[in-house]
């Protein structure tokens, strides 16, 4: 509607000053024919009409601007105007990490997303006809675990067991329909979510950046700290060297939701953000996915170093990487099928022995049968 409307103003601006110029022209013409005028009554007229037109355009880009604010402040109040799934109970209090603890548990929490009819694409006759009902998924079916305070936690599993819900729910993103999670000892409904969410570090599987510097996205992880916090954050998440490597350093712009990043080095930005806002709880989903696992390895001890006083929840798939933690739980069918160090679960011989030799097999280097590539 602006473009249409902006378009018809300027068309209009132009048929009022072409015929206003050729009319105007026209008299000055034939009073210099009559000898009422001169050749310089002709030039200012002209003049004069050219000076008139110069506000005139000016007017059009007001118009267009003032025209895409309206939209804008369209967009920003309909965004105000959402209503957040999750509402603070009337009661709910700060959390304060220091005196409430940072243990976390989960008493029997079942879990289902509700699929409502919008979602589907359907266009059967009998899902047009039949009466549009919410449908519900269940993913997590009495999920029981506790992580001590300070302690780093692993999950692992098949991909879509309900690893990334449980850090949905602990962010409350989501309620349990049933059972409880519990932070320091009490119901995390019991807190406000603000402050929940400020005691928590979020490395997530689908990293967001803004189309700014780099060092912007990092520091956006916590903006009070100081460029000098910044850049260990940075070292920390071995990306300093990666970013004195870039042309424009710290100032390089990452594109829009920093697609003129890697995969690896939009993971790092993650990971330097989540280490700058120094949370006492860590939540890490999938943080080294996409490193190669020499990088991979240097971040995991890092990790260690940062989680020393941090509870940590890190959710991954490559085994190896976990096998340090001070707890494992292996997930199936939206419950905690096995749980315990690396050595009491291949002592134990389950699923996460069963999970640790695929990989192992997979990976094996056997001398004579290919050569390792120098990369
Ligand atoms: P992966 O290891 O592949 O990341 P995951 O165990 O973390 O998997 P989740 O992201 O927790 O899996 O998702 C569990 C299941 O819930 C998946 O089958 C997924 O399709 C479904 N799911 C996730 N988010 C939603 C949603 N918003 N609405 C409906 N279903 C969802």
């Amino acid at each position: 509607h602006s473009q249409t409307s902006l378009s018809l103003l300027n068309f209009g601006q132009n048929v009022i000053f072409t015929a206003g110029l050729t009319t105007i022209m026209y008299l000055t013409a034939k009073d210099m024919v009559a000898g009422t005028a001169t050749v310089g009554d002709l030039v200012l007229v002209n003049g004069l009409l050219f000076q008139l037109s110069v506000p005139l355009n000016f007017i059009g880009g007001i118009y267009r601007e003032v025209q895409q604010a309206f939209v804008d402040m369209d967009a920003m109040f309909g965004l105000r105007d959402t209503k957040p799934a999750l509402k603070d109970s009337p009661n709910a209090v700060e959390y304060n990490p220091a005196k409430d603890g940072t243990a976390i548990e989960f008493d029997e929490v079942e879990f289902a997303y509700s699929i409502s009819p919008k979602d589907s694409k359907s266009k059967s006759k009998e899902s047009n006809t039949s009466v549009a009902t919410t449908t519900k998924r269940p993913i997590l079916r009495g999920t029981t675990f506790t992580v001590p305070q300070g302690k780093t936690f692993a999950i692992v599993g098949t991909s879509g067991c309900g690893k990334s819900t449980i850090l949905r729910l602990l962010y409350r993103f989501y309620a349990p329909d049933n059972g409880t999670m519990r932070i320091g000892g009490k119901d995390i409904s019991t807190y406000t979510t603000d402050s929940l969410r400020r005691a928590m570090a979020v490395v997530p599987q689908d990293v967001v950046l803004f189309n700014d510097t780099i060092g912007y996205n990092i520091h956006y992880g916590n903006l009070d700290a100081s460029w000098d916090e910044v850049v260990e954050a940075a070292k920390k998440s071995h990306l300093h060297d990666t970013i004195q490597r870039l042309p424009n350093g710290y100032d390089t712009l990452v594109g829009e939701r920093g697609l003129k990043l890697s995969g690896g080095e939009k993971q790092r930005v993650s990971l330097a953000r989540a280490i700058l806002k120094k949370s006492p709880i860590l939540l890490c989903d999938e943080p080294t996915s996409s490193l190669d696992s020499h990088t991979e390895l240097e971040i995991m001890n890092n990790l260690k170093e940062i989680g020393k006083d941090t509870t940590c929840i890190i959710i991954a798939h490559r085994l190896s990487t976990i096998q340090d933690c001070d707890e494992i739980v292996v997930m199936g069918r939206g419950r905690v099928i096995e749980q315990g160090t690396h050595d009491e679960l291949m002592r134990k011989g389950g699923r996460y022995k069963e999970l640790v030799a695929f990989q192992r097999s997979q990976t094996e280097y056997s001398p004579g049968e290919q050569e390792p590539i120098n990369i």
